[in-house]
């Protein structure tokens, strides 16, 4: 693989690193070696190990010229991907510094941290790590060309989560933020709102986190097998948006997956009224 540190030196953003190996490495397969791309990177050994002490970790020295990656064993392959991606972002993000001795050791909430602006640095570098390994995995103008629906599908995620061997919550961030559509997918855990994930003009939903999906929504009371979706329905906009951001929407679509262990996923969609 043509990629070396070398060509990534001085560059600090998360997403700026990705890119770079992108441009490096312009044929890499939606899928490619994860493990071998980490070889040329300095990270020669990748293991799996018996703990519940964390999801994965790197060991790398202070001047980190070398790194191991060690993920928790066990765990699905697409899942493993995101986390030694995230692992490879704490090595090549120059601000992420071991202290003397310890690994970077990451729990399973850190995988999910995405604001990279927080003030608590802990979760701030994690988040940093996750837009890395999304930016490194999906990377949007790949994602996009991959994208071959009429119009923004739950069906067509799950496509692109398999092609880019990804899970499909991975995949709806990374299909979110490669859409050029007005698009919002909401990960559900027994009917609450566990996360939401915006396209950049995609109106606040005014539903809060944890929540229950309002009543009137077709995701309440989905009763969907995992693996199966409804059909793309036209909705309410009320049901999910405030009334001024109603007056901007033209027409709104919702669909649901339902999904193993109580959760599923929703799609939603907008067009906009001329202005
Ligand atoms: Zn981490």
């Amino acid at each position: 693989m043509s990629v070396s540190r070398i060509e990534l030196d001085g560059i600090g953003s998360p997403l700026a690193l990705a890119q770079k190996i992108h441009e490096l490495a312009p044929d890499l397969a939606p899928d490619f070696d994860l493990a071998e791309l980490c070889s040329s990177l300095d990270i020669p050994s990748i293991s799996q190990v018996q703990t519940s002490a964390y999801e994965a970790a790197i060991i790398m020295d202070e001047l980190k010229a070398q790194g191991a990656i060690l993920v928790a064993e066990g765990r699905r392959p697409e899942r493993r991907r995101f986390s030694i991606a995230h692992e490879l972002g704490h090595f090549l993000i120059e601000t992420h510094r071991p202290r003397a001795g310890e690994p970077f050791a990451c729990a399973l909430a850190d995988l999910h941290q995405t604001d990279t602006r927080a003030a608590d640095r802990h979760r701030r570098i994690e988040a940093e790590a996750n837009r890395f390994a999304a930016a490194l995995l999906m990377p949007p103008a790949k994602v996009r060309r991959a994208m071959t629906a009429r119009e923004p599908s739950l069906a067509e995620i799950v496509t692109l989560a398999r092609k880019f061997a990804v899970s499909k919550e991975a995949m709806a961030r990374g299909y979110v933020a490669a859409s050029r559509a007005d698009v919002a997918v909401l990960v559900l855990q027994h009917g609450r709102i566990k996360s939401i994930y915006r396209s950049g003009d995609f109106p606040w939903i005014e539903v809060p986190l944890g929540a229950p999906v309002p009543a009137a929504s077709i995701a309440a009371d989905h009763g969907l097998a995992s693996g199966v979706h409804s059909e793309i329905e036209e909705c309410e906009p009320e049901t999910w948006l405030s009334h001024r951001e109603c007056a901007r929407v033209e027409a709104m679509t919702e669909q649901v997956l339902g999904q193993s262990n109580g959760y599923a996923m929703v799609l939603l969609h907008i067009e906009r009224s001329e202005r």
